[in-house]
This record gives C-alpha cells, structure tokens and sequence, in this order.
C-alpha cells in the first residue's frame, strides 16, 4: 500500500522551492536591513512553555496543540508559533544582559492540530521578527512598517493593514467585567463555544463565525473604548509614527487577536482574500511575556508571517512570473561507453570550476543522450567521441542558437565561466 504523508501536511516539491527560495532571501535580506539577527530553537520544547506563554485559554493551547510523552515522560509539544520559544532562549540565555532592544528573527515549521483547508496546515512555515526591550510605540511603528515592507518587497499587491490596540493588565480586566456585564442578558442566545468563552476569555467572542453571536458582540462594548491613558496614548504615538511614514492602515476594533499574550498594539496583514483564512501575518506587543516566561520585567513585540499563504496568494497574484532564476548548464555527451573515462574526467573538472555540468547516468544511447538534454534544459552540450578523447579538443554546442565553437580545455573553462563568454545567455 501506498503511503501519503500526513493529514495536514504538504511536500514543497523541487519545481516549486524556487518560489519559497526567493521569499525566503527576499524577507532575509530586509530583515538583516533593520538590525534583526536569525535565532534557531528546537521545533519542539517543553509542554509548560505553551500553556504559560501563549495561555491555556486560547484555541492554539486548548485545541490544536502537538503534545506528547516523550521516552523520558517529558510532556513535549511541537512549537505552534515561534515567540515562545525564542522568547524562552533568550531568558535561558541572559541575553539582555547584551544590548537592548533584543532584535531577533526566525523561520521555519510550525505545528497546529486544526482542521485542514486549502491555506491552512497541521505544519506551515512562519517567519517572525521580535523585539526584545523597548516599550516605545515608535517601535511597533517601525516593526509595522518593516512588516509592510516585507509585503511589499515580494510585491504583493491589495494589502490591507488593519491595527488595533488590545489594552494591558490595567485596562482589559475592566473592559472584560463591562463586557460580561452586557452579555449577561444576552447569554441564553450565544453559542456553547461562546458560552464558554465567556467566562473564560470572553473577548475572543469577536471570533465567533456564528451571526448571533457576532451581532450580539458587535453592540457591546468594544476594548478600544476602555483603554487606559497609558494605551490611549501608546495607542495615538503607534498611529502618529504610521502618518509619519505615510504607511496606510485601517483601526479594526473587533480585532482580538488568537493568542493571550498580546498588550496594547495587535495587528493583521491581508492581502486581496477575504474571510477566514485571509491573514497572511499579524501580530502585536507583548509586554508581559518575557516576564511571564521568568524573565526581567521587559516589553516586546513582535510578529509572524504565514509564508503557505504568502506563495499562494503570490500564485493568484502571479508574483512569480521571471523569478526562476536559471543557471548555464553544460550537459557532456559520450558517443559509446569508451569515452565514459574522458566524460567523467570533464565533467569532474568543470564543477571544480564552478560550472553547472552534468553527464548521462541511465546508460542512454547518444540520441537519448541528446534527447534528455533537451529536457534538462541543457544550455550547451559537448559531446566525446574517440577524436576528443585523442585530441582533448572540445566542441562546444549552444543549445539556443545551434552554433558551435572548438576550444581547448583552458579556453573551455573560461568560455563557460563567462570570460568572454559570446555564448553567453
Ligand atoms: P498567528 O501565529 O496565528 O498570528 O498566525 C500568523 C500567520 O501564520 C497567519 O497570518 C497565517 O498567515 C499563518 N498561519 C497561522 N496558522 C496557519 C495554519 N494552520 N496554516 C497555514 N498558515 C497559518
């Protein structure tokens, strides 16, 4: 019987890495720009790091979470986002005894056990930028235009910045009794996830796809009108930065954001899709966590990027049109099996000069030698018969215009790297 990876999962296959290769450099490329340095932490860490970092009233914590035992009766959970865990090496660490703001990036899979639809997967890539040590709003200014930025260097196109601010521990608990205050009379009509969400985490009601549920929540207080002075003006500084650099957004009050950490500003990317799997980035401040995680008292904030739905709606875009970046390939043909020797010498000592070559590895005859590299997409083709073998005097053929020209072996090596290289593409 077959087997079929698992539900959830996708192959990126070899004539689509291009694609993730050019997001990858591109969005590495930006980041490094702005001061952010790579982090790498195990895809797995203890299961504690989750429920006390992201919190255990959360979809992410309470539904869609990797958890297993371990051989060592570890409760082990394959990271559903990349904070934590950088947030975690970074205390472990003591790195902010080095310099502040801590600024820090990652890529790589992440694991969510949630029911699977065409952009969304039991294991997607994030890459997510934080930052470790500042509370100043001119920064969630500068993390959101770097965001934007990102966006905009892979060209995307239709993107919709929506912000919001989500209050602190001074501020939310106030706007939550008010909150609980209104739906109490409007109990009985909302659904049982929501009814449970209410005395949980009722905020996160404003994600209810239910329409009795969402027009109920919708003429309730709103978070954005209970903030504090301290988020009331954190909150004008995060907007006069976005004028400052003429980066447009929208202030979406009902956007909560799925993770408890989130302080003050949360935030939202999308790109032309509506409805639910439309976000292909958001995040916010965190100014608890670091503590929270055993850490100094020290804010943050930070961001990730969804990069599944970044290819595919660079697919609908058609962003990848010209990106395949094609080398010159030097494919070596041998007459009979008696120049294999002489085939295999040339190609060996092309490749020590950093030239793309390759031979037949499938016993073909001369004719399918040809045949496959055409299909290979083969630039040149130089092809081995006793003469060349006797001679050492190559013909080298240009697949595109069909013209050929004899070299010897030193003036080969530098036709092909290039050096007045008239054959050149
Ligand atoms: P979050 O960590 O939930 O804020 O998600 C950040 C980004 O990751 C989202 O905007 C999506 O682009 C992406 N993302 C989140 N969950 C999934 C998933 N299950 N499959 C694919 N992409 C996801």
């Amino acid at each position: 019987m077959k087997i079929t990876g698992p539900k959830g999962t996708h192959d990126i296959l070899y004539k689509n890495i291009y694609k993730w290769q050019f997001i990858e450099s591109q969005l590495k490329n930006l980041v490094e720009l702005y001061d952010y340095q790579e982090m790498r932490t195990p895809i797995f860490e203890n299961t504690d790091l989750f429920l006390r970092g992201v919190g255990d009233t959360t979809d992410i914590v309470d539904k869609e979470m990797y958890t297993f035992k371990d051989k060592g009766d570890r409760s082990i959970t394959l990271r559903p986002e990349g904070t934590a865990g950088v947030v975690r090496s970074f205390i472990e660490h003591s790195c902010y005894n080095e310099v502040l703001p801590g600024k820090f990036y990652y890529y790589g899979p992440m694991f969510r056990y949630s029911r699977p639809q065409a952009g969304r997967y039991r294991q997607f890539h994030q890459f997510g930028v934080e930052a470790l040590g500042s509370a100043d709003p001119f920064l969630d200014g500068e993390v959101l235009e770097l965001m934007m930025n990102m966006f905009k260097a892979l060209g995307l196109k239709q993107l919709k910045l929506e912000i919001n601010s989500v209050g602190c521990p001074v501020c939310r608990p106030i706007h939550k009794e008010k909150l609980k205050d209104y739906l109490k009379s409007h109990y009985d009509q909302l659904c049982p996830t929501c009814q449970s969400r209410y005395e949980k985490n009722p905020l996160r009601i404003f994600d209810c796809k239910s329409l009795t549920c969402q027009e109920i929540i919708q003429k309730g207080p709103y978070v954005t009108d209970n903030l504090c002075d301290d988020c009331e003006n954190h909150f004008i500084k995060v907007k006069e930065y976005l004028d400052m650099v003429e980066l447009e957004y929208e202030v979406n009050k009902k956007m909560v954001r799925g993770l408890d950490y989130y302080t003050k500003t949360a935030f939202e990317v999308s790109a032309g899709r509506e409805g639910s799997q439309s976000s292909i980035g958001g995040g916010g401040r965190y100014d608890g966590l670091v503590e929270e995680l055993g850490g100094p008292e020290l804010s943050g904030i930070g961001f990730a990027i969804g990069l599944e739905r970044i290819v595919m709606t660079m697919d609908e875009q058609m962003l990848f049109e010209g990106k395949f970046e094609s080398v010159n390939k030097v494919f070596i043909a041998s007459v009979s099996s008696n120049e294999i020797p002489e085939t295999v010498r040339l190609v060996s000592l092309l490749r020590k000069n950093d030239i793309h070559a390759l031979r037949d590895t499938m016993n073909r005859k001369l004719k399918a030698q040809f045949k496959y590299a055409n299909k290979i997409g083969a630039d040149y083709v130089i092809t081995i018969g006793d003469e060349e073998v006797s001679s050492k005097i190559y013909t080298l053929k240009n697949m595109k215009t069909s013209k050929e020209e004899s070299y010897v072996e030193s003036d080969l090596i530098n036709i092909l790297k290039g050096e007045n290289n008239e054959f050149k593409k």
